[in-house]
C-alpha cells in the first residue's frame, strides 16, 4: 500500500486558523498589534519569495510586517545598525526580526543574527536562543524543525522511543533537529542518529531508521531502497527543475515503501512559514 501522505499544508492552515483567534485575543488585550519585521539583502528570486509568503502570512493571521529592502552591496556595519535600530523600536513596535538568510557572501552573516536582540529573534539562531533549546528550555524553536515536530506530532506519529535517522547537519534545520527530537518529554525522547556527508554507508543507517529526515540539498537523493518499509520520512529539500519542485526524497519510489511520506511541495515548506508566525506572537507576549 503506497504510503499516508502528510499533508503540511492543510496542518499549515489548521495552525494559522488557531493562530488567528490567539493574535485577536491579544490584540485586544493589548492594544498592540503583533508585528515582524522582514529584513531582505539584494535580490535572490528563492528569498523574495520566501519573504513574500511570510509577509502574507502575516497579514492572513492578523498581524503586521515590515518589509525593509537592501541592496545587494548593503554592507555588515549597515545592516547592523538597521538590527540595532529594530531592536530597538518603542513607539511602532517591532516584535519579531527575520534577516532573511542566506545573506550576501560579503556579509559577516553570524555578526548580523548573534546581533538580533534575543527575545526577538523570531528565527532562533541566536546563540542564547540556540543553548535554551540544546538545554532542555526553548524560547524559540527554530522554524523548519519546529513545523516537522509538529506535523509528526499533530498526525500522531509516536517519537518517544523510536529511532530517528536525521540526514544532514546544518545549523538550521539538521542539528536542531536532531537536538530537539532526543530532549526528555512531548514531541521528544527519541533515539537519534546523524548523518552527513562524511557517514559511511548511509543506506545502511537510513534503512534503520523508524523515522527518517532528509535535509541535505540534493534532489531525489534518498531512493526506496534507502528506507525502512512502513518508515515516517519527512523530506526538508526543495529544489526548482523544469519539471516544478522536487526534494531530497525520491517521491514516487519511496511512497511505494515508506509508511508515511511528505511531498514536495505542500510538506514542509509551508509549516516552516507558519512557525515563524507562531514565534511572532510569542515574541509579542513576551515582551508585555
Ligand atoms: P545545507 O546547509 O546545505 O546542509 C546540507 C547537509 O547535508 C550538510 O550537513 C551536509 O553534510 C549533508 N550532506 C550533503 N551531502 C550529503 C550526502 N551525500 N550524504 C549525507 N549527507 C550529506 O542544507 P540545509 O540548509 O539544511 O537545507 C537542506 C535542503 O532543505 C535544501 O534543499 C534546502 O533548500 C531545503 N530547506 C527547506 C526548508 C523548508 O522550509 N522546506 C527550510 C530550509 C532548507 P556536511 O555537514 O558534512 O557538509
Amino acid at each position: 500500500m503506497p504510503a499516508v501522505i502528510l499533508d503540511g499544508k492543510k496542518l499549515a492552515g489548521q495552525i494559522r486558523d488557531e493562530l488567528r483567534d490567539e493574535v485577536a485575543d491579544f490584540i485586544e488585550n493589548n492594544a498592540e498589534v503583533p508585528t515582524l519585521a522582514a529584513v531582505l539583502v539584494g535580490n535572490d528570486p528563492a528569498s523574495e519569495v520566501y519573504v513574500r509568503n511570510k509577509v502574507t502570512g502575516c497579514e492572513q493571521v492578523g498581524m503586521q510586517s515590515q518589509m525593509f529592502r537592501l541592496p545587494a552591496e548593503t554592507s555588515t556595519e549597515e545592516l547592523l545598525t538597521l538590527v540595532a535600530k529594530l531592536n530597538r523600536t518603542r513607539d511602532e513596535p517591532v516584535h519579531g526580526i527575520l534577516v532573511q538568510l542566506p545573506l550576501p557572501e560579503h556579509i559577516e552573516s553570524s555578526r548580523v543574527l548573534h546581533a538580533v536582540n534575543p527575545l526577538k529573534d523570531v528565527d532562533g539562531f541566536h546563540p542564547e536562543n540556540v543553548g535554551r533549546m540544546v538545554q532542555g528550555h526553548p524560547r524559540f524553536l527554530p522554524c523548519t524543525p519546529y513545523g516537522i515536530q509538529q506535523l509528526l506530532v499533530r498526525n500522531n506519529i509516536e517519537i518517544a522511543g523510536r529511532h530517528v535517522v536525521v540526514v544532514g547537519r546544518s545549523e538550521m534545520v539538521g542539528k536542531p533537529m536532531a537536538l530537539m527530537l532526543m530532549q526528555r518529554g512531548g514531541g521528544g525522547d527519541a533515539t537519534v542518529t546523524v548523518c552527513h556527508s562524511k557517514t559511511q554507508n548511509l543506506a545502511a543507517i537510513t534503512r534503520q531508521a523508524d523515522i527518517l529526515i532528509v535535509a541535505i540539498g540534493k534532489p531525489k537523493f534518498i531512493t526506496a531502497e534507502m528506507v525502512k518499509p512502513g518508515a515516517v520520512v519527512v523530506d526538508v529539500g526543495i529544489h526548482r527543475t523544469g519539471k516544478g519542485l522536487v526534494g531530497d526524497v525520491d517521491f514516487e519510489g519511496v511512497r511505494q515503501v515508506a509508511g508515511h511520506l511528505t511531498p514536495v511541495p505542500g510538506g514542509v515548506g509551508p509549516l516552516t512559514v507558519t512557525m515563524l508566525l507562531v514565534n511572532t506572537l510569542a515574541a509579542a507576549r513576551l515582551q508585555q
